[in-house]
């Protein structure tokens, strides 16, 4: 029963729908073809009770079609879509298009056991498929980051997602720019001015930011050199664009270089930007625990709202509705995930830098001590649990020597530096991105070169 709705739903599609729309017209014209074509006086009686006929038929046929655009229509009603819009995270485009808290998590759970769904960006696509039985079931869901990938979900008839990626050919391109700083001009606008996709700007500057301080010691007559790798879809839709290499060599400020590592898990956060020693890059690894962030009692010393008493106030609240989903803010381990009368429901995550980020006051827990976690995985939902006074998450962040800091100031997790099989991987990627980078220079001017000529 369930197996026949979906392979009908399946066969639907706009274009399905447009085409049967357009049968519906040819009979018309036809039977109106038919007439013209017989309405002379001379014709016999028994003639035109064929074409009586005929033009029942047609008509029988014409209802058929109306039937079938029908039923269409219905199932089109459980048919919903959403995209990303500016700042706007998943769960949000989910619940404006009517999906519930449950289906939502179901949904972002099963995803992201295979896809990375940390940085949305703007038009990424979702489509959900509504039971048309019970109309808060999802029945098969679609994402899709970018126009060449599709991330597909279907109820396999259990209650559980079966996850499927269907993939469109994409042709990659690699590109080196270099350059050297003018006078009066910053790295960021130079490459700007290269028309280098502004977030890739961001990347380089931010890789280059751990080892340089531009403020103070960039020069003019500084050089850099940058090698994207860009993929696109139909050759002209940029879909991917990753920084391979990055070096900066300046009077003060030094020679400087970074490789991108990609790791065996192409999910790691150990994927970034390195020394040709393993040491790594990253400006900042650190994410939000909720997409809306409306801080209602900073970290520091406060009036307890309930006992009301000056105290130390050991974290930051937001203020969220209650089951708003609450996010890792990094990979780590769950250490605690337990309740108590002042916490409620509280979870503790201990990331890869001995950090720990403590997430208080939950309605509900979805994550199990010892577990690990990946950055921006849902580990919970916002509650008013404990010693609270409504919904809200407490969100804490402690030193490896157990005191409590602000988290707001908690800059940066540190990935390891890489080691053992991990290193030998970087390694051989460096060897890959050098021979790169030696034969893109003698085949090819750099791209500032060949923007200069014309
Ligand atoms: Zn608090």
């Amino acid at each position: 029963m369930i197996k026949k709705r979906r392979y009908r739903l399946q066969r639907k599609k706009k274009v399905g729908n447009i085409l049967k729309v357009f049968t519906l017209f040819i009979p018309v014209i036809l039977a109106i073809t038919v007439i013209r074509l017989n309405s002379s006086p001379s014709l016999a009686s028994n003639t035109a009770d064929q074409e009586l006929s005929e033009i029942t038929e047609y008509l029988d046929s014409l209802n058929r079609e109306i039937d079938l655009v029908k039923k269409d229509l219905a199932y089109l009603r459980y048919v919903r879509r959403g995209e990303i819009g500016p700042g706007q995270g998943m769960f949000q485009v989910l619940d404006d298009m009517g999906i519930s808290t449950v289906m939502s998590l179901a949904i972002v759970n099963t995803l992201t056991d295979t896809v990375e769904i940390v940085n949305h960006r703007v038009a990424e696509k979702f489509e959900a498929l509504m039971d048309s039985t019970e109309p808060e079931r999802v029945v098969s869901f679609s994402y899709k980051p970018n126009p060449s990938v599709e991330h597909r979900l279907k109820d396999d008839g259990s209650g559980e997602f079966v996850y499927q990626r269907i993939d469109h050919p994409t042709t990659i391109e690699h590109r080196i720019y270099e350059g050297v700083l003018e006078q009066g001009a910053s790295l960021d606008q130079t490459l700007r001015a290269m028309e280098i996709p502004g977030s890739m700007v961001g990347v380089v500057n931010g890789i280059l930011q751990c080892k340089i301080s531009f403020r103070t010691d960039a020069r003019a007559g500084d050089r850099f050199k940058v090698l994207l790798r860009e993929r696109f879809f139909q050759d002209s839709i940029r879909i991917e664009s990753h920084v391979l290499y990055a070096h900066y060599n300046g009077v003060r400020a030094g020679t400087h270089e970074a490789y991108r590592y990609e790791d065996f898990d192409p999910k790691s956060s150990y994927t970034a930007h390195y020394t040709r020693e393993g040491e790594a890059l990253i400006y900042s690894g650190l994410r939000y625990p909720l997409d809306r962030l409306h801080i209602t009692s900073p970290y520091g010393m406060r009036r307890h709202p309930i006992t009301g008493v000056r105290s130390m106030h050991w974290g930051v609240d937001y203020r969220a509705a209650t089951g708003t989903p609450v996010y890792a803010v990094a990979e780590g381990v769950v250490v605690k995930s337990a309740y108590n009368r002042t916490n409620g429901n509280y979870i503790a995550v201990r990331h890869s830098d001995n950090y720990t980020s403590y997430y208080l006051h939950l309605h509900r827990r979805s994550v199990r001590r010892g577990q690990r976690v990946q950055s921006r995985q849902v580990i919970g939902t916002v509650g008013s649990t404990g010693l609270s006074t409504g919904p809200h998450l407490h969100f804490g962040f402690k030193r490896p020597n157990g005191s409590w800091m602000d988290p707001l100031k908690k800059r940066m997790i540190a990935t390891p530096k890489l080691e053992g099989e991990r290193l030998v991987r970087l390694n051989d990627q460096i060897a890959e991105i050098d021979t790169f980078l030696d034969s893109l220079s003698t085949e090819q001017p750099s791209i500032l070169a060949q923007k200069k000529e014309n």
